[in-house]
């Protein structure tokens, strides 16, 4: 497997940066996945341009320009082999020798990837259950919106949802509205409305949901982003996840309680092979 590593393409088990890059050293920089599918890298401009944007919002001067980025990660593409796969790309504001960010230092830029085909079958089937956890989401912005190395709070709501025995940990904000999952957006339906956080509750606003709600209201569905309680998630006909490597998920069980009827329901369905055919319009 090769990795790309400021400048260089290595074998990816000699993949490394300093001990002093911030990144490291302090969650100073920021992320993206995007997912490959038969080979073709999907909403590659959108995650480029996410990751370039958030760069800017942390005044991370001296990437490279996103075409550039982009021709980055379609070569870890082409040189992997990659048919199905995850794609992460990390900018950090590279090496200082302490807490002062050297002004003159050059980012780092790490591609890295893995062959990946989705989430277990299962959890389509079946559908996915998760869990609220207590840990709230960072409230200070630009904090939740940026997809920033900083995920500590994701991490533990996560390690909650798997002491749980669940597949996803939702958090709220400290009003007690539903902001998101630990690694993923949350929508519900009720009596055929589809509802989504705004972003100004305080979340990621993935590319993935918005596509999704693109595909809605291209259907003809009513889809609005709108804050939401708790009472909300747990009363709802149905909810799913949305997230790169999740696409659409649907959830059935919130705290151990079914949703709906505790099948996936009929619009995460539809959305899920609507979220399919705008994946093989890509190619
Ligand atoms: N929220 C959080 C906290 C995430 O980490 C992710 C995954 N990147 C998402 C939402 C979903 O974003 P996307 O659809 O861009 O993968």
């Amino acid at each position: 497997m090769w990795a790309y590593v400021n400048g260089a393409f290595v074998p990816d088990r000699d993949a490394a940066v300093s001990v002093h890059d911030r990144g490291f050293r302090y969650g100073d920089g920021v992320f993206d996945t995007l997912r490959v599918y038969d080979g073709r890298p999907f909403l590659i401009d959108e995650h480029v341009g996410r990751l370039v944007a958030s760069s800017k919002t942390l005044g991370i001067g001296g990437l490279p320009p996103g075409d550039a980025l982009s021709a980055l990660i379609r070569e870890v593409i082409t040189r992997n082999g990659f048919g199905n796969a995850l794609v992460r790309t990390t900018v950090t504001r590279g090496v200082s020798d302490g807490w002062e960010p050297d002004p003159t230092a050059r980012p780092s830029v790490v591609v890295v990837g893995r062959p990946f085909s989705g989430y277990p079958a299962h959890l389509y089937r079946d559908g996915a259950s998760i869990v609220v956890t207590t840990i709230r989401i960072p409230a200070s912005p630009p904090d939740p919106v940026l997809k920033s190395l900083n995920r500590l709070a994701q991490i533990q709501a996560k390690r909650e949802a798997m002491a749980r025995g669940a597949d996803e940990a939702v958090l709220c904000t400290d009003a007690g509205l539903v902001a998101e999952g630990s690694v993923s957006n949350v929508f519900c339906v009720d009596a055929g409305r589809i509802i989504t956080p705004p972003a100004s509750v305080g979340l990621l606003p993935g590319i993935t949901r918005g596509v999704v709600i693109d595909l809605a209201r291209r259907e003809g569905l009513a889809c609005d982003e709108t804050p939401f309680g708790l009472e909300d998630l747990q009363g709802a006909d149905e909810v799913f996840l949305t997230s790169t490597g999740m696409e659409v998920l649907p959830v059935t069980r919130v705290d151990g309680r079914p949703i709906g009827l505790g099948r996936p329901g009929p619009i995460a369905s539809a959305l899920r092979r609507l979220y399919h055919v705008r994946v093989r319009e890509n190619g």
